[in-house]
């Protein structure tokens, strides 16, 4: 009888999977099966980006910041998994400042559909333009995450842009480095004007003098010779696009030191 009991308990298991709770909202709905530990519900609220407005930086609405800029981007674009909606919000938070880890593999996860979207396009780029057969496939060469300066790294205990990074290097099995550095702090970014933020980022990363060898060796060893080197800078939100682009710049001159063209690009998780 017992035997039969635990049997049956087994089975209604299967057939319910949604027993524990869902991460998000905390209720039983059916849970997801491409994200677990999160019900549908939840999934299907997800403001995702699939095609956005701007093509620079991957917002999904119309962009004054990108048609306003003359100057010349050190990125090829952004993408982005979502729009950073309240909800949104509220998910980094919970894990960025709350430290709850459970998040990470969500939005990994979430950072990976932004991959597949800038792989998508990419492809069908290379497509229209004809290219040969073997030119057709688009993929990343390096993933390189936007560091946290040391006291905040002390603070949260992980680099959220890492943790990120990490999951999309499992899925797609493309290296990471951590090729960067953050020279100083930069303080809460969002209280400050664009302007601010702009000078402020100017100087606040540099090259990681400790993976320099392995990032020789990784270019010697790695690189295509036919094509540019692909790189990808990983961080959990694009604001203005001034800490991407002062990533994007010290990448493009280790490139140009090593002698090899990059094409630098970035995923984030969120837009706002
Ligand atoms: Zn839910
Ligand atoms: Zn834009």
């Amino acid at each position: 009888m017992s035997a039969l009991f635990s049997w049956l308990t087994k089975v209604q298991a299967l057939l319910s999977p949604s027993i524990t709770p869902c991460l998000t909202c905390g209720k039983r709905n059916l849970g997801s099966s491409e994200f677990p530990g999160v019900c549908r519900n939840c999934i299907e609220s997800i403001p995702w980006i699939r095609s956005p407005r701007c093509l620079k930086c991957g917002r999904h609405v119309g962009c004054p910041d990108c048609t306003r800029s003359s100057e010349p981007s050190p990125i090829i674009c952004n993408r982005s998994a979502v729009a950073y909606t309240s909800v949104m919000r509220e998910w980094l938070g919970q894990y960025k400042y709350r430290g709850n880890e459970r998040y990470a593999p969500l939005l990994g996860l979430m950072l990976d559909r932004a991959y597949l979207t800038l792989k998508k396009e990419k492809q069908s780029a290379l497509l229209s333009r004809k290219s040969s057969i073997i030119h057709r496939s688009w993929s990343a060469d390096l993933l390189v995450p936007v560091p946290v300066s040391d006291s905040r790294l002390m603070e949260r205990g992980f680099n959220q842009a890492e943790r990120l990074a990490d999951v999309l290097s499992r899925c797609r099995k493309i290296p990471q480095l951590p090729l960067l550095i953050r020279t100083h702090h930069t303080g809460k970014q969002s209280f400050k004007s664009r302007a601010e933020r702009l000078a402020d980022m100017k100087h606040a990363f540099a090259e990681n003098p400790a993976v320099t060898t392995q990032f020789a060796d990784w270019f010697n060893r790695e690189v295509p010779l036919n094509r540019p080197v692909r790189i990808i800078i990983v961080d959990d939100i694009y604001t203005t696009g001034s800490t991407i682009r002062a990533c994007a710049e010290i990448i493009q001159q280790v490139g140009s030191d090593y002698g090899y063209a990059v094409e630098v690009y970035s995923l984030t998780w969120a837009r706002s």
